[in-house]
């Protein structure tokens, strides 16, 4: 008879028995709540066309929730203490395979080309470890590694930054720089009292679902993230105080600077907040025909 993992009796056993303590410099917050899991399965529309990428598999909660719809689940995970336990764990599941890596030094590109190469789609689904939520989700949208969706749980903070609209407080160069390649909508409130141990900080469910097109065709995309991070620096001060002081204030370069912005029609008095990824964008194209 097999019990899924993530109920609280379980759970407890399965910690008891390896004798472990969640390490909280790893970031680790077991769910012990079965239906939370299917919501973010089905969040992630997994199926047996599926190859799901996770990030942390701690215990194997959600790791096994997946592999009841996946094709196959790829799981990274630093912790060598969790390996014999995934092992123990996981061992109902033929299509599970657990790579002991930390997940930021993973070569995404040979691991596409070693793994995912005839995979239908890719999604990654992950309860993200907090202290890197921000690197993890760069180092997946940044690969070549064409990503269809990710479902991901992060700190509720960093998920209105993410799916931040122009002009509100919490949009900034994150939300660009996600929404660059992915629409990004948060998909439901996770209360702290489904993970043991419980952590400090409220938790959303985000997914993520790649443009068909994107807003704007960037010709350099250095220079678009690089401008998107500049016009945040200060966000009170106006963008052309922003260049201003990631460029340099020379005569010359304030001409360049003047060019671009008319040329891409954009009034420097602006804040940062209230330009668009399209503008962003645009601005960047304008940009990097001057040679700034
Ligand atoms: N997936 C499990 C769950 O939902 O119950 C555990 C999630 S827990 C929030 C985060 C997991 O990420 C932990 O198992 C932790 O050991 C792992 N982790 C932390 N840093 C990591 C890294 N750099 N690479 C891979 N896994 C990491």
């Amino acid at each position: 008879e097999h019990r899924d993992i993530a109920t609280p009796k379980r759970t407890k056993e399965i910690l008891e028995k390896y004798n472990l303590s969640a390490k909280k410099s790893l970031g680790q917050n077991f769910i012990i709540d079965t239906n939370i899991l299917e919501n973010i399965v089905s969040a992630g529309d997994i199926s047996d066309e599926t190859t799901v990428i996770e990030v942390g598999p701690g215990i194997g909660a959600l790791t096994e929730q997946l592999a009841k719809k996946a094709k196959h689940v790829f799981a990274f995970e630093i912790d060598d203490r969790l390996l014999s336990v995934l092992d123990d764990t996981l061992s109902p599941y033929g299509n599970v395979t657990i790579l002991h890596q930390d997940v930021l030094d993973v070569d995404l590109e040979a691991f596409y080309e070693e793994h995912l190469k005839d995979a239908k789609e890719i999604v990654v689904v992950a309860n993200l470890p907090y202290y890197i939520t921000t690197p993890i989700i760069m180092r997946f949208l940044e690969s070549h590694l064409s990503v269809d969706r990710m479902v991901l749980m992060m700190q509720k903070e960093v998920a209105s930054r993410l799916s931040a609209s122009p002009g509100t407080k919490a949009y900034g160069s994150l939300s660009i720089a996600v929404q660059y390649y992915m629409d990004a909508h948060v998909a439901f409130i996770v209360p702290k009292t489904v993970f043991v141990p419980q952590p400090n900080v409220e938790s959303t469910i985000i997914r993520l679902t790649r443009k068909e097109k994107k807003d704007v065709e960037v010709k350099d995309e250095r220079l678009f993230f690089t401008l998107a991070r500049a016009a945040f620096v200060q966000r009170r001060k106006t963008l052309w105080n922003n260049l201003l002081k990631a460029f340099g204030k020379e005569e010359e370069v304030k001409a360049k600077l003047e060019k671009g912005l008319n040329q891409a029609g954009i009034d420097p008095i602006r804040r940062g907040e209230t330009l668009s990824i399209k503008e962003f964008g645009e601005l960047a194209n304008a940009f990097s025909e001057l040679e700034l």
